[in-house]
């Protein structure tokens, strides 16, 4: 590779769980990758780690405060730097003309209008923050597609899918032959207990997922199956298909990231090791392939793949995540809201783990649909199902001894 061809990185979201896995994939490649920002929330001390190592030109804090003390830090070791602070200083280096790729991987809502504003600058962004998707879809691919963005998915089974589709699947998948995505869920680490059980659920035990090691809030989604509601948004969206065409599989390996089934019967599967580097190394390098660091997938190993279907009684995030994609307009933002809310209140122990699906259920029922035509719209939409969810989840709380 020439050195015209390096790119160079924004990471959005540097010092989470995805963010960590880029900057594993791009230490790996200084001859292909160079990073232009970084950005964190509140961790400044592991901000600081990932500069003193990276030399970005940018990092960016959500408060001033903690700019100011990594802007100290980093001039006192000499590393030249800026520091800003804020969702304006989010925004400017998601579009900043000096980095060609964006990684999307803030958590949550939060992520939204940076990762808009990479779409609209027409950079390659890789999304790993599907809220954002969930929140704006329409708006989302209309700005990727007015700008000439590429976006590539950076979600495991999304990243699947998009390998296991013809390169040129946009405009209605039947065109394509595709009849329907197979989208794989590992069912989570609470898969098996009774409804009762679910109810007395701690946070150490939904965060215990068995295959992936994740960030916190993804962690319960993956426990509720909101994850894979949110995912099945996401899919609509990424691939232009109806909630009909996206089949859920629960399939507790995960080794199949999901499949493609066609018109002529065949079904074609991405399978590797629960690792996030693969999908992140595909979407740096696309269309050629790397080096991940990713160990190679031993099927003896792995010895059987086990299918069955999600049983949306005991866990309703699912199905209330479909009926949203159904409803339309704003109806998947509030969804998301709400769920961002409760799942924060069930880490923080003031609502019990079933009481999550109760407050997203509450909250869509008291907030219809409307159109979402506008990013105005969504954020309204979403600031009014935030309050409404913070109600619910008082009403319903913890759950009695
Ligand atoms: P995480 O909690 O580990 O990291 C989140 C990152 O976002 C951190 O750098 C944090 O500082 C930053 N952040 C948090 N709140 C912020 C705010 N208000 N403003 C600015 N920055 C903020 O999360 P994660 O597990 O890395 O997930 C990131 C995204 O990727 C999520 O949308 C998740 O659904 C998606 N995703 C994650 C995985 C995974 O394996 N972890 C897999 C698929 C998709
Ligand atoms: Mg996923």
């Amino acid at each position: 590779m020439t050195d015209a061809a390096v790119r160079c990185v924004t990471v959005l979201g540097s010092t989470g769980s995805i963010g960590k896995n880029t900057l594993d994939v791009i230490a790996r490649h200084p001859d292909r990758y160079r990073v232009h920002a970084l950005t964190a929330h509140a961790s400044s001390e592991a901000l600081l780690a990932q500069c003193l190592v990276h030399r970005p030109a940018v990092a960016v804090l959500s408060a001033e405060a903690d700019a100011a003390w990594l802007r100290g830090e980093l001039k006192a070791k000499g590393v030249a730097t800026t520091v800003t602070a804020g969702v304006e200083a989010l925004c400017e280096v998601a579009r900043d003309s000096a980095a060609d790729t964006v990684m999307a991987a803030i958590v949550g809502g939060a992520g939204l209008l940076p990762a808009l504003a990479a779409a609209d600058a027409g950079k390659r962004v890789l999304l790993a923050n599907k809220e954002a998707l969930v929140m704006s879809g329409a708006l989302f691919m209309d700005a990727v597609a007015a700008s000439g963005a590429t976006l590539l998915p950076i979600d495991s089974e999304h990243n699947a899918i998009y390998q296991c589709l013809p390169a040129e699947h946009r405009g209605g998948l039947s065109r394509h032959g595709v009849s329907q995505l197979l989208l794989t869920a590992s069912g989570g680490p609470l898969r098996h207990l009774s409804a009762e059980a679910l109810e007395r659920v701690t946070p150490e035990q939904a965060c215990a997922h068995p295959n992936w090691s994740m960030g916190r809030k993804i962690s319960v989604d993956s426990a509720t199956l909101m994850n894979k509601g949110l995912e099945l948004i996401e899919a609509c969206w990424l691939f232009d298909a109806a909630p009909e065409q996206v089949q859920v599989v629960v399939h507790p390996q995960s080794v199949v990231h999901s499949m493609a089934a066609y018109a002529d019967g065949s079904v074609i599967a991405q399978m590797g090791n629960p690792d996030m580097r693969t999908p992140i190394a595909y979407g740096l390098a696309w269309p050629e392939r790397i080096d991940a660091g990713v160990r190679a997938l031993d099927l003896f190993q792995v010895a059987r793949l086990d299918f069955e279907s999600p049983d949306e009684e005991r866990f309703p995030c699912l199905r209330l995540a479909r009926e949203a994609m159904l409803a339309g307009g704003t109806a998947p933002a509030v969804l998301n809201a709400a769920n961002e809310i409760a799942v924060d209140a069930f880490l923080d122990r003031r609502l019990g783990f079933a009481a999550i699906a109760r407050v997203v259920d509450d909250v869509l029922e008291r907030e219809p649909a409307a159109p979402a035509a506008s990013l105005e719209a969504i954020v309204d939409a979403d600031r009014r199902a935030r309050h409404l969810a913070t109600q619910r989840v008082s009403h319903h709380g913890m759950p009695r001894r």
